[in-house]
């Protein structure tokens, strides 16, 4: 694990915070309170939050880290272990942030080619991995913007054929099956991103975790900031987990619409890809991203390889039947002319 480290974070201490038991507190430089104790930082260890999180993943309380996000987990985790220069590789299309981040901390940066925007050839990504003599992989699984989905087995593989940090992030994952989240015991190099923005559905507390075994997780918190993760998100984050019986009525409904939509827009002729996430990929018709605009809808285009892909989120039902209903005249009007 030590070899995958950056050299400035082996020698670094992480920061302390004194949670001791107190009667008075005047250690912090907090204010006075006026708003039900948020004069006081906020649990650094997240421990609630976290024992909880612990309780549902059957993972350790040590092998998870909560953030702000998973995006802030993803720059952590490029803290903790790219050098400059290092590479960083993913599948393409894929999550833009992956780019962004690695450009940020001044990594290079390599996508791997889906077939058809779909499938992942895993024996040549593996090779794909070995020549670039990539530091990280990550793969968003299921993927955005495709909503394709890498099966486990392959997921296996590659963990297996590369000597590199693996991240697999299942921000999408209660749309799908097959988490590898029980395989971070198995495998030292790999760690696993959650969110709570997409399934569990309060994208605005901005919260995440990451699960990997606990040599991984130790050098991740000398990096992260003291009290990263605030005292309104913990709490809210606690309200989330305890409301599982309406997370999963959302996930059954999603995933019905998903295929009612998929469906809708395969009959128009617009090639979705089939997905595993609470979105769909499409080839939009020329300006059908405009009219949508016209009548208020908002929706995903792309540029590059993707132009003229849109991404549709799967909403409430009546959100996608008005939708629905758009996309068909629009493609009505388009045969008409
Ligand atoms: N990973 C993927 C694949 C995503 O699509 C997103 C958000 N669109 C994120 C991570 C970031 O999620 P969060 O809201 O937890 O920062």
């Amino acid at each position: 694990m030590k070899k995958y480290v950056r050299k400035a974070v082996l020698d670094l201490k992480a920061y302390e915070v004194n949670d001791a038991v107190y009667s008075i507190k005047l250690d912090a430089n907090e204010g006075i309170d006026w708003y039900d104790g948020l004069n006081r930082y906020p649990d650094n260890q997240a421990v609630k939050l976290i024992k909880a999180l612990s309780s549902v993943t059957g993972k350790k309380e040590n092998e998870l880290i909560v953030g702000n996000g998973s995006s802030e987990l993803i720059e952590l985790i490029l803290k903790t272990f790219l050098e400059p220069q290092e590479y960083v590789v993913s599948i393409d299309p894929t999550f833009s942030m992956y780019k962004i981040f690695t450009t940020i901390y001044n990594g290079k940066y390599k996508g791997y080619k889906l077939v058809d925007n779909q499938y992942c050839d895993t024996e040549d990504f593996i090779k794909f991995i070995g020549k670039t003599k990539a530091k990280i992989v990550i793969i968003s699984n299921p993927n955005n913007p495709t909503g394709s989905f890498i099966e486990k087995e392959s997921i296996e593989k590659i963990l297996e054929g590369s000597d590199a940090i693996v991240v697999i992030d299942e921000a999408y994952i209660e749309f799908a099956k097959g988490s590898v989240i029980d395989l971070i015991n198995k495998y030292e190099n790999l760690i696993v991103l959650r969110t709570f923005s997409k399934a569990y559905a309060v994208a605005g507390i901005r919260l995440g975790y990451l699960a990997a075994n606990e040599s991984i997780v130790k050098y991740i918190k000398r990096v992260k900031s003291p009290y990263n993760l605030n005292a309104i998100s913990q709490e809210i984050g606690l309200k989330a987990l305890e409301n599982i019986e309406g997370v999963n009525k959302n996930i059954k409904l999603i995933k019905e619409e998903r295929e009612k939509v998929w469906k809708v827009l395969d009959k128009l002729g617009l090639n979705p890809i089939p997905s595993y996430a609470n979105f769909i990929l499409f080839q939009g018709e020329d300006k059908l991203n405009d009219y949508l605009e016209s009548f208020g809808i908002l929706v995903r285009e792309f540029e590059g390889d993707l132009k003229g892909y849109i991404r549709l989120t799967v909403g409430t039902r009546e959100e996608n039947d008005k939708v629905i209903e758009k996309i068909r005249r629009y493609c009505d009007e388009k045969c008409k002319n």
